[in-house]
């Protein structure tokens, strides 16, 4: 006589039986009563399921055993969705990684904010309503020589709202070879369409002169833009005009200069041998009315656009009603105004300022740490994979300087197999690598994993989770 189903399929337990079972009790405490029991019923249900299929054993449907895996599953649900990560790509300033990092002092700011009410919008000394603009503006005309500022949450709403602000149902002219694209689908041409700027370009791609911007100005112009080319290089038959010499023409016209600098540095880098990037002071002092930058990208602070320039043209921007739209909140502030307070002692700015520390270590210092963890490594990785220790170069990142390159030093990871099997090896070690509690991010190129130390701070940390690594050639 056959056996019915009924009776082959194991039984799962109640959930009443699993509620009461101290396992979950402990859940319950952790996640509260609601997500567990959902979270059971849809285990169960799951379990049933494969149970019909024939691929449940007794052993799995024990008590311990399916609380073990619904604790497994809620432990996944509730991770946070933003996790840290090592950052060993090379690329410092990396945009899809959330750009610099921010000094302690700033941390300890954004917390207070966070966690009391501030002056945000309030003039302590007078009792009166505040501008919030007014936190930083002291810093700012210290640190760039500018009249005014205002700052809003990226340097992308910078520049639409200087450009909506000071040309709108007018003409902006730019260079053609400034029409440039950042990454995240941010393009001049369409900014300026958005801002109700019309476009009018002068020039070719790779030269534009004096004379392209004077016989293009006319009635309708209402401003001269300058954009600097942070993320190309165009190199050989080239001529631009100077910030000096366009100042010039804009003004012998009464229009005033837009210029968006980009990452714009406060300092002169090459002190700390970084390639010089011009300072928002000099392109003010040059002739710029108006200049925007970012706040995350050299400047090593939080997301932000800063605007700073005359007081008038500041002025005319704070009143448009995009401002409003656009404008920061009290963290960024508060971790802005701490970033800035660094900057009055430049001395102790590269020790202090972490995405500047990190731009300015030495390739031999970091040569050593990959010597130093090399062997350990190479003991972790077994005798698939041959793990060396190479010099590298990195990158600036966020635009930043596209064509130099930041000597330093890395582990690469070769695989030790046939040339057919390769790839797979290494996309099965890259996505190992992605999956640990705090995921290890490098990039693949000449058939290696390179995984570049210059950003490898908390080397223990990196360490402990090491053999937790697992990959194909592992689990095989
Ligand atoms: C990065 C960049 C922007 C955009 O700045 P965000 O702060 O990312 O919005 C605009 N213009 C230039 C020239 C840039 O390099």
């Amino acid at each position: 006589m056959p056996l019915s189903l009924a009776s082959e399929r194991p039984r799962l337990p109640s959930v009443d039986s699993l509620l009461r079972h101290p396992a979950c009790h402990a859940l319950i405490d952790r996640y509260g009563r609601e997500v567990v029991l959902a979270g059971l019923r849809q285990l169960l249900e799951d379990l049933r399921g494969s149970a019909q299929q024939g691929q449940i054993s007794a052993a799995e449907s024990g008590n311990e055993v399916i609380l073990g895996r619904l604790a497994e599953r809620l432990t996944l649900q509730h991770q946070s969705k933003v996790r840290r990560v090592f950052n060993l790509t090379g690329t410092v300033l990396h945009t899809n990684l959330g750009r610099a990092l921010l000094p302690e002092e700033a941390i300890e700011a954004i917390q207070t904010a966070a966690r009391y009410p501030l002056n945000l919008e309030f003039d302590l000394n007078t009792g009166k309503r505040g501008d919030r603009d007014d936190l930083i503006e002291g810093l700012i005309r210290e640190l760039t020589g500018a009249e005014a500022v205002t700052v809003v949450n990226n340097n992308a709403a910078a520049v639409l709202l200087a450009l909506n602000s000071l040309g709108a149902r007018k003409e902006g002219i730019i260079s053609r070879g400034e029409l440039i694209e950042i990454g995240g689908a941010f393009r001049i041409p369409d900014i300026m369409a958005r801002a109700g700027v019309k476009l009018h370009e002068v020039g070719t791609t790779n030269r534009t002169h004096p004379t392209d911007y004077e016989s293009a100005i006319n009635l309708r112009t209402g401003l001269l833009m300058r954009v600097h080319t942070s993320n190309y290089s165009v190199q050989g038959f080239t001529a631009s005009v100077s910030t000096p010499q366009l100042a010039q023409i804009a003004h012998q016209h009464d229009l005033p200069l837009l210029e968006d600098l980009g990452s714009g540095s406060l300092l002169d880098l090459s002190r700390w041998g970084l390639p010089a990037e011009p300072t928002v002071r000099q392109t003010l002092a040059e002739g710029a009315d108006i200049v925007t930058f970012s706040g995350d990208k050299l400047l090593g602070g939080p997301q932000a656009g800063l605007i700073v320039g005359s007081k008038a043209l500041i002025a005319k921007i704070k009143k448009n009603p995009l401002k409003r739209a656009l404008r920061v909140d009290k963290l960024t502030l508060a971790a802005l105004e701490a970033v800035l307070g660094l900057y009055r002692d430049p001395d102790r700015l590269a020790e202090r300022l972490p995405s500047l520390r990190l731009l300015t270590r030495s390739q031999a210092n970091i040569l050593a740490q990959a010597q130093r963890l090399q062997p350990i490594v190479a003991r972790r990785m077994g005798a698939q994979w041959g793990v060396f220790v190479e010099t590298s170069l990195g990158m600036i990142g966020s635009g930043s300087q596209p064509v130099a390159r930041l000597p330093s030093a890395a582990l690469c990871f070769r695989p030790i197999v046939s040339k057919k099997l390769r790839s797979r090896w290494l996309h099965g070690l890259e996505a190992g690598f992605r999956r640990l509690p705090i995921p290890v991010l490098g990039r693949i190129d000449d058939d290696a994993l390179w995984l570049d130390l210059r950003q490898l701070d908390d080397e223990a940390g990196w360490l402990r989770q090491l053999e937790r690594l697992q990959w194909e050639g592992d689990l095989a």
